[in-house]
Order: C-alpha cells, then sequence, then structure tokens
C-alpha cells in the first residue's frame, strides 16, 4: 500500500514525502481515504472560530489528521477555568493569548501545517475576509450573535460550508450550514434569541466531554466533506442526549422563505444594523468578557476586589443560584438569587447600610442593578468580575504564602 520512499530528487510537491506516508499510515490505508485523500487535506484549509470546549479538540484532530491549513479566530487568553474542557491547553497556558498557545501545541502535534492565528473577536469588520479565505468554517463560539454573523458571511460567501454545534448542559446538535443545496442555520432558527434569557456555559455549567465529543464530530464532518466520502451532515441535524444516549437524525431541509438563503431574501449584505447591539447584549451575557463589559457599562458603581477590602461595613451579597451557592460563596456573603431579588428589596428596604452585589463574572448583576438601583438608591455596590474575581484575587494572596 506504501509507496517505497523515493529519493527526494524525484518528489514533486504534491508527493507525500515518507515522513508523511509514515505518520497518516493509520488513515491513509483506508480505501476512502489513500494516498489521493491525504493529499486533499494537505491542501485543504479550515477556518475554526472560537478555540474553546468545541474549537480546542476540533482543532487537535484537524492538526493530527494533517489538514494543511487552520485557521484560528478567538479575543481570549487561556484561563484556569477552561482547563477542564479545553484540552488543548495546560496550566502553563493560563493568561497567555489562547490563539497563540493553540499554535505552539498544534504545532509541537504536527510541525508540517500552516497555522494563521487570528486574536481577535470575529466580527462584521473581518467576517467576510476570513471566510473567503479558507474552505470550510468550524463554528465554535458560545455568543448568538456570532453564529448568526458567520452563518450570514457563509451564506453570502456562496455558500461555504459551515459546520455548527451548539451544546447546552448535557445536550447538543449538530449540522453543517451553508453547504450548497442544504439549510443555513437561519432555517432553524430564524429569530436570534434574546442573549439575556439563554445562560451561557458559565452560569449553566458543563461537564468536558460534551463540548469534547461535539468538537472532535464537527473535525469529522470537516474530514468527510474535505475528502468528499460518507453523508455530511447537510440537509440533516444530529441532535445527541448525552445523559440518556439517545441520538436522533433530523431531516432538515433550506426553507425557501428564509430570510438570508430563501428564493427571496432579505439579507443580501452583511450590515451593522442590529450586530452591534447584538455583539453588545451578547457580550454583556457572557462570563468570560464580563469583565470588560462591566469596565464599558458607564455610570454603574462597580467595585473592585481590592476597593471592596476598604469598605469592610458592606454587607455582601450573592446573587447567583443556590446550587452556585452552595458550590462556593464569599464567606459571611447572604444569598438573595437574582429571581428573587423582590423579597430582598422589601427586606432591605427597613434596614440601613449598604451592599455589595455579585455573580459569577459580574454580568447578572448589571440585570440586579436594573432591578434594585431605583429601590435602594446610593446602597448597591457591585463587584467588578464576580465570585471569578474574587476567587482569583485569593489565589494570588494566598499561593505565594501557602505552608510558609
Ligand atoms: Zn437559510
Amino acid at each position: 500500500m506504501i509507496d517505497p520512499i523515493q529519493p527526494l530528487s524525484t518528489m514533486t510537491a504534491d508527493d507525500l514525502s515518507p515522513e508523511e506516508q509514515l505518520r497518516y499510515a493509520r488513515q491513509m490505508v483506508l480505501p476512502e481515504v489513500g494516498a489521493e485523500g491525504q493529499r486533499k487535506l494537505r491542501r485543504a484549509s479550515v477556518l475554526v472560530i472560537g478555540a474553546g470546549g468545541l474549537g480546542a479538540p476540533a482543532l487537535l484532530y484537524l492538526a493530527a489528521a494533517g489538514v494543511g491549513r487552520l485557521g484560528i479566530i478567538d479575543p481570549d487568553r487561556v484561563e484556569l477555568s477552561n482547563l477542564q474542557r479545553q484540552v488543548l491547553y495546560d496550566a502553563t497556558d493560563c493568561g497567555g493569548v489562547k490563539v497563540e498557545q493553540a499554535r505552539q501545541h498544534l504545532l509541537a502535534l504536527n510541525p508540517n501545517l500552516r497555522i494563521d492565528v487570528y486574536p481577535e473577536a470575529f466580527t462584521l469588520a473581518n467576517a467576510a475576509g476570513l471566510i473567503a479565505a479558507y474552505d470550510l468554517v468550524i463554528e465554535g463560539s458560545d455568543r448568538f450573535a456570532t453564529k448568526y454573523l458567520v452563518n450570514d458571511a457563509c451564506v453570502l460567501a456562496g455558500n461555504k460550508p459551515c459546520i455548527g454545534a451548539s451544546i447546552r448542559s448535557f445536550a447538543g446538535m449538530l449540522a453543517v450550514y451553508a453547504a450548497p443545496g442544504g439549510p443555513c442555520y437561519r432555517c432553524l432558527f430564524p429569530e436570534m434569541p434574546d442573549p439575556a434569557t439563554v445562560p451561557s456555559c458559565a452560569q449553566a455549567g458543563v461537564l468536558g466531554t460534551v463540548p469534547g465529543l461535539f468538537g472532535v464530530l464537527q473535525a469529522h464532518e470537516a474530514l468527510k466533506l474535505i475528502l468528499g466520502v460518507g453523508e455530511p451532515l447537510v440537509g440533516a441535524l444530529l441532535t445527541v442526549d448525552l445523559l440518556t444516549m439517545r441520538l436522533q437524525k433530523l431531516r432538515l431541509p433550506r426553507d425557501p422563505h428564509c430570510v438570508i438563503c430563501g428564493d427571496t431574501p432579505a439579507i443580501v449584505a452583511l450590515a451593522e444594523t442590529g450586530w452591534a447591539c447584538a455583539a453588545q447584549v451578547a457580550d454583556a451575557t457572557d462570563e468570560a468578557s464580563a469583565e470588560d463589559a462591566a469596565i464599558s457599562a458607564d455610570g454603574l458603581p462597580w467595585l473592585s476586589v481590592a476597593a471592596s477590602r476598604r469598605r469592610p461595613s458592606l454587607r455582601w451579597l450573592d446573587i447567583r443560584t443556590r446550587a452556585e451557592f452552595d458550590a462556593g460563596h464569599v464567606p459571611g456573603a447572604e444569598h438573595a438569587p437574582l429571581d428573587q431579588l423582590d423579597r430582598f428589596a422589601e427586606r432591605a428596604a427597613s434596614t440601613t447600610g449598604e451592599f455589595l452585589l455579585y455573580c459569577q463574572g459580574g454580568a447578572r448583576t448589571v440585570r440586579a442593578y436594573a432591578l434594585l438601583g431605583q429601590r435602594l438608591p446610593g446602597r448597591l455596590w457591585l463587584l467588578r468580575g464576580g465570585y471569578d474575581a474574587w476567587l482569583r484575587d485569593r489565589l494570588a494572596t494566598t499561593a505565594p504564602n501557602d505552608g510558609r
């Protein structure tokens, strides 16, 4: 099956090197791959949007399989709380720029690849150019605004296939959107949900194996599309419930009335209107970027963890869920979940003193302030960065002295 090793001088650019033949031997032996398939993989390019729970495993498998050019776009840095599911990174990466750390790990795995990194958000400004530069797109963001922007950019790029996955707790779905003849993301979900009504992974919780599985499935669909084998999930939607292990493959035809891929589309160009707003709302509910959102949320009485230490009379109020509170909270903090703030306001109205509100990352305290600010004027402070920031502060202030 494997060609005898040829002297380098007689090899053409399209030949697989001895190293490639050895590295990819296990997949090249498949009749669906072979040397020609391996050359297709080497010539292919895939853009991975989001190097997180979905993107990290997807990237590992794409790189291992020898997809010649990978693009990675993600604005974040690696955080300790990422490592539970983003298996591309290790503890020494914490604080580093995610796409740079990803590139280093992927090149260590497979130095033959070209890996382009973009340490920025996927936005209206870069969407069309990025999508045009790659053969396929893997959408691994956790923001609805990004999902819609990616979808629209893929459709408007002349049907660039986008392998999308969404997960929630123990369940998820997978489909190839915007492929020629197939449906797009808007065929399934015409309108973007109000991001405030959908909990992020940070709020809802997730076991790392769930995005792990779906990220691997996204990479798998990409390999199938590149190789031209099997039945890619074009016109079909896979749903998996990993608590019950129920799998379903549903038919998902293109909607002829779809606003962007339908027969008479209303959206004919990527437009600023709607996206800027939507992206801001989505960002404000995204725990990972909550600290940035807090800084830009003008006029709110934010306190940093350091500043809170200078105000010992503040009463700390944890507005997260019971499960989050039970899993760990600031010692001495009272618990008043966001959906029961009315009752808290009644109690607090007959007392004096000031409160310091916190949630996990800071975003939910903005909503709490909207509910309470008028009723307890001048008595509320918000903890910038939330409980995550408090934990990070404790880690920073206690770790060097441990045991000494
Ligand atoms: Zn559509």
